[in-house]
């Protein structure tokens, strides 16, 4: 299996199988957003306990790289302090735009990503669960 079809399947897997999908009761900070481009919908909720993730879900129509992206996240930033969150979200930003190529350990998977950072169109749906989570953070800054 080459590694482009390794990726395809590592996406196809969330798309299909999505981790921490669902509404959050009791969340600490919710926020809804769309991709208008490719028709994505996103709702993202949070409960932060102890300045830490203690919970995170995020349910809408997306089409496979976002709820890929989504389902990802999710599991990257779980149990991660806000500071790291923060950290994981400036990290994804610049692999995704091609600042950076290497990943680290937390955000390997976004690998499977690689190929999309030439297609500014698929690069919003990668892009729209992280630009929901920075509307999280900035909710919490405040
Ligand atoms: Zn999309």
């Amino acid at each position: 299996m080459s590694a482009r079809d390794l990726y395809q399947e590592l996406i196809l897997d969330h798309a299909r199988n999505p981790q921490n999908f669902g509404e959050l009761e009791h969340a600490s900070a919710h926020s809804h957003r769309e991709n208008i481009s490719c028709g994505d919908t996103i709702d993202l909720y949070l409960l932060i306990e102890d300045g830490r993730v203690a919970e995170v879900r995020f349910d809408g129509q997306g089409c496979a790289l976002s709820t890929a992206s989504a389902s990802m996240m999710t599991e990257a930033i779980k149990g991660k302090s806000l500071d790291e969150v923060q950290q994981l979200t400036n990290h994804f930003r610049s692999y995704i735009s091609g600042e950076a190529d290497d990943l680290d350990a937390e955000l390997e998977d976004f690998e499977a990503f690689q190929g999309v950072r030439q297609l500014p169109a698929r690069v919003k749906c990668v892009t729209l669960p992280w630009v929901t989570l920075a509307d999280l953070l900035g909710q919490m800054g405040e």
